[in-house]
């Protein structure tokens, strides 16, 4: 059995600053702060960890349980109006090839298709909901599972071993995201790890938190299938800076080079031409 996960914003659909927007909403009904978010960093965040940043950065205190649970209804309420509005402004958008990639997922039978996101499980539905990408998602593991995104990846795998009714080894779980808070979350629950560039990560960031599979988003889907395992290489083909051998393991072993196959050749080429000309010199 094979477990996807993926992660929302940026990584499935832009929802144009709807969460954000929410967010300074119910931080502004209870602290009188209108725009709190702009202090801080959403992005790659489990909703609970940036409810709380967001309610600080308000009110210049932590919140206490009660402020928390009525940020918390304040935001899911307010959510839905803010999602139609940027899906009416334009704003709503699905990262490119996703749908398609999933359509291809869900029609593998050892394949289990979840979400792993920072979002609360009634805001993660609200996000997608006008993305129709909602019924591709049978489980998840949610913002409001945990602060800590690895915690929340492996209540999403809990959930997807007790759909297929078998263990799930962390070597068969694949975390896609696109941030490197994704990518560092995967690794430290000990699971595969991809990043699409399209999203709202910091591109050098993600680079150097290493995951396996990089590329701008899903309109190519070789590599993500031969990422998966589902579809062989046996050549081991270099795309761009990633290589791509047969097995998901080797993928990790490999790394990227920042070589591709090509250049390797033309390099030793001109060396081999330099050699000839600079024998017996
Ligand atoms: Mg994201």
């Amino acid at each position: 059995m094979k477990v996807v996960l993926f992660d929302i914003d940026g990584t499935l659909v832009k929802a144009g600053g709807a969460g954000a927007r929410a967010l300074n909403h119910a931080v502004h009904a209870l602290t009188g702060h209108p725009e709190a978010c702009k202090s801080c960093q959403l992005q790659g965040g489990t909703d609970k960890a940036n409810f709380e940043n967001a309610f600080v950065a308000g009110a210049g205190r932590k919140p206490t349980r009660k402020e928390m649970s009525a940020l918390t209804e304040k935001y899911v309420a307010r959510l839905p109006l803010e999602v139609t509005a940027s899906v009416k402004a334009g704003n709503y958008s699905k990262v490119k090839g996703v749908e398609k990639f999933l359509a291809r997922l869900s029609g593998k039978k050892e394949v289990l298709v979840g979400l792993g996101t920072g979002n609360l499980r009634e805001g993660a539905f609200i996000k997608l909901e006008p993305s129709g990408l909602m019924k591709h998602f049978a489980f998840g593991g949610y913002g409001c599972d945990s602060h800590q995104r690895s915690e929340m990846l492996k209540k999403a795998v809990g959930r997807a071993a007790k759909i297929a009714k078998t263990a799930i080894k962390p070597v068969e779980v694949f975390v896609i995201g696109d941030t490197h808070l994704d990518v560092q979350a995967a690794r430290e629950a000990g699971y595969h790890s991809a990043a699409v560039l399209d999203g709202f990560g910091d591109e050098r960031l993600i680079m150097r938190s290493n995951p396996e599979l990089v590329t701008k988003d899903f309109r190519a889907l070789k590599p993500w299938l031969i990422w998966l395992g589902l579809e062989k290489d046996p050549r081991g083909v270099r795309r761009g800076t990633y290589i791509c051998p047969d097995s998901p393991i080797e993928h990790a072993q490999h790394g990227r080079t920042g070589l591709d196959q090509k250049d390797l050749d033309e390099g030793i080429k001109r060396l081999r031409a330099l050699k000839k000309r600079t024998a017996g010199r």
